[in-house]
């Protein structure tokens, strides 16, 4: 047995309880201390210490381990380390270079690698298994109440900097069901491959390894691919979505149509919005009157009231829709009974909270701010009860805090 006394050095990460009942002679049952200590040997983050009986007549050397260790032979610490990291979105060179400062042991790369395989692939089933787990949960909602079984779907990249990169090599998306607010099915593309791209730089052969490659066209293009593949999935199991919302990209949407003929879409809301404000934008640079930074939040507001206070009729939405532009320039006619017009109640003082001065507009050619009307009442049908891709997008962001720019 070597002795060294390496293991009185920096820190360990230790379970109380699992030292408390093994610090006994393996032999004599004696209780062992831990300054008989003769050597450690660490693996993973975890260690043995070989402690050396008190017992003169004794003297045997027992292996006593600082924590759990699962059936595989190998610390629950390692793994849970590896999830952690995993979980906050940490790469090896900075879980190295936290725990190096602790003063902690540090696992080599390749163990780290093996581990965090291992791991992904056993998050990847639970995923699995989560997402049919929702798909049968909201198919049986959804039948239940006697409604279509409607899934919002939105799609993100990696490495966005400003708006949509679409150089990017990572996309992934989801789908979530409307009724159960669960991740009912997700996929992921990928135009790089760590392992490929270390053999192809060295001009060789690749050898044959899980690749994580499955990607050759554009970053942009990944987006309708995966709506089809994670529809067509949702269908085999059974599960065959009848309308889904999303947000205004129409490839995707026409794509989709190819496969699922009878597919219906519905607009998302925060999309719908984005809509108004960016046609309202584009019309203040001819109009001065929209200049003013309330103008264009009001007018979208007026036309978000429109739509999902009506969300139900198409009728009702078209209505509410004719309603804006006399009342922005001061007929409230058809304001009638509508509680967000105040102007019946006193009509001498009426003043508009959100427009400059109080005043109406009066430019009497914002005709174009009345197209922009007509047009979102032809398209009436698609407004009703909009979507919203909320929940992806705030999957998307979870996905992205985990997602290590660079390991
Ligand atoms: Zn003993
Ligand atoms: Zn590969
Ligand atoms: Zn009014």
């Amino acid at each position: 047995m070597v002795i060294d006394s390496n293991w009185q050095v920096g820190r360990r990460i230790v379970e109380l309880g699992v030292l408390a009942e093994k610090m006994y002679c393996c032999r004599c049952n004696v209780p062992l201390y831990l300054h008989d200590t003769l050597h450690e040997r660490t693996t993973g983050f975890g260690s043995y210490l070989q402690i050396i009986c008190t017992n003169q007549e004794c003297r045997t050397v027992t292996d006593v381990p600082t924590g759990k260790v699962g059936r595989t032979g190998s610390f629950d610490i390692t793994a849970k380390i590896v999830i952690g990291m995993i979980h906050a979105g940490l790469g090896y060179a900075q879980i190295r270079n936290f725990l190096t400062e602790c003063n902690l042991p540090v696992m080599s790369k390749s163990c780290f690698q093996k581990h965090e395989k291992k791991i992904g692939k056993i998050f990847v089933s639970a995923g699995e298994e989560s997402c049919k787990n929702a798909q049968q949960l909201e198919k049986e909602i959804s039948a239940d109440k006697e409604l279509e079984l409607e899934v919002s779907f939105d799609a993100g990249w990696q490495k966005r900097d400003s708006g949509f990169n679409y150089n990017s090599l990572t996309g992934h998306a989801s789908m979530i069901g409307k009724q159960t607010g669960k991740v009912t099915c997700y996929d992921i593309r990928s135009k790089s491959c760590k392992f490929c791209e270390h053999h192809e730089g060295k001009k060789e052969t690749v050898p044959s390894h899980d690749c994580c490659r499955n990607w050759y066209g554009s970053s942009k293009s990944m987006e309708p691919d995966m709506a089809i593949s994670m529809a067509h999935k949702m269908n085999d199991n059974e599960c065959a979505i009848d309308v889904i919302h999303a947000d205004n990209d129409s490839t995707t949407m026409l794509k989709l149509k190819l496969d699922f003929e009878n597919l219906k879409k519905k607009d998302d809301q925060n999309h719908t919005t984005m809509g108004i404000t960016k046609s309202l934008i584009e019309l203040s640079k001819r109009h001065k009157e929209l200049k003013p930074g309330e103008v264009i939040p009001y007018l979208n507001r007026c036309f978000m009231y429109a739509i999902t206070q009506n969300s139900s009729s198409e009728l009702q939405i078209d209505e509410g829709l004719s309603r804006i532009v006399p009342h922005v320039f001061e007929d409230h006619e058809l304001c009638g009974a509508v509680d967000w017009c105040t102007f019946k109640d006193d009509p001498i003082s009426f003043k508009y909270k959100s427009l400059p001065n109080g005043k109406p507009l009066i430019s009497e050619d914002l005709r174009r701010f009345r197209n922009l009307i007509e047009k979102y009442k032809s398209k009436a049908s698609s407004l009703r009860n909009l979507g919203s891709t909320q929940a992806n997008e705030s999957f998307n962001h979870s996905v992205a805090t985990k997602a290590p720019k660079s390991k």
